[in-house]
């Protein structure tokens, strides 16, 4: 498989921690006269690749070379649960007018349609919302129920799911988002957004892990 390629600063790392292992981050940078915030993001990448490893209160130590495994390791340590964002929830009787008007008020691309009890039926997107509106029908005088894509024909995921098996898919059913659902006696409660924006996200974080 490929070899990484290391920047100079990693490689420097890597020096120090061969050298003085178990070593903090702390005592890194100032080893480097930088701050422990410039080196995250290359801390992270050495951690991440296998080429480091970290120990809580012990601190970094030199593990080995990069193997594809440890960056598989990596991305399937990915779930759901740590990076999906907030659903907005729609009822199947609210107009496609006032569709519209929630999805631009909310910032989404993709509305999730719930019943009474809050469990999922429907899925309304962009461009449902687009066909329709190019018809001659008035838009005040049809519920979204009629227009949404509904179960049982929605892709879904749960939080404890890996990024990787939302990523794929997104990508099979060619869609920008799936709802995270959680199984209740009667239905799927949806607690979360899963989109394409969400996996971008994951993937800057390989590099720049959050605080
Ligand atoms: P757009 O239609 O704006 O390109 P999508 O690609 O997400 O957005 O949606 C394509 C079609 O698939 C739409 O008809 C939408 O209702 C439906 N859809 C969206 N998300 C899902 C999903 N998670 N499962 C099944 N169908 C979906």
């Amino acid at each position: 498989m490929s070899v990484i390629e290391l920047n100079q600063r990693q490689e420097e790392i890597l020096r120090i921690v061969k050298e003085n292992g178990p070593i903090t981050g702390e005592h890194i940078a100032d080893q480097l006269n930088l701050t422990r915030a410039t080196l995250r993001p290359d801390l992270a990448i050495l951690t991440m690749s296998g080429f480091l490893d970290a120990r809580p209160r012990v601190g970094y130590f030199y593990s080995g070379k990069k193997t594809s495994a440890s960056v598989y390791e990596t991305v399937t340590k990915l779930k759901v649960k740590d990076f999906y964002s907030t659903p907005v929830k729609v009822q199947e009787n609210m107009t496609v007018y006032d569709a519209i008007c929630h999805m631009f008020a909310e910032d989404v691309g993709t509305l999730f349609v719930v019943d009474e009890q809050g469990f999922l039926t429907g899925v309304l997107s962009r461009k449902d919302l687009l066909r329709t509106s190019i018809g001659s029908q008035d838009l005040n005088n049809i519920p979204l129920h009629i227009i949404m894509t509904r179960m049982p024909n929605i892709s879904h995921c749960s939080k404890n799911d890996t990024l990787m098996v939302a990523a794929q898919k997104l990508i099979e059913r060619e869609v920008d988002s799936l709802p995270v659902v959680i199984e209740r006696k009667g239905g799927l409660e949806v607690i979360g957004r899963l989109t394409k924006t969400t996996i971008t996200r994951a993937f800057i974080s390989l590099i720049e892990p959050a605080e």
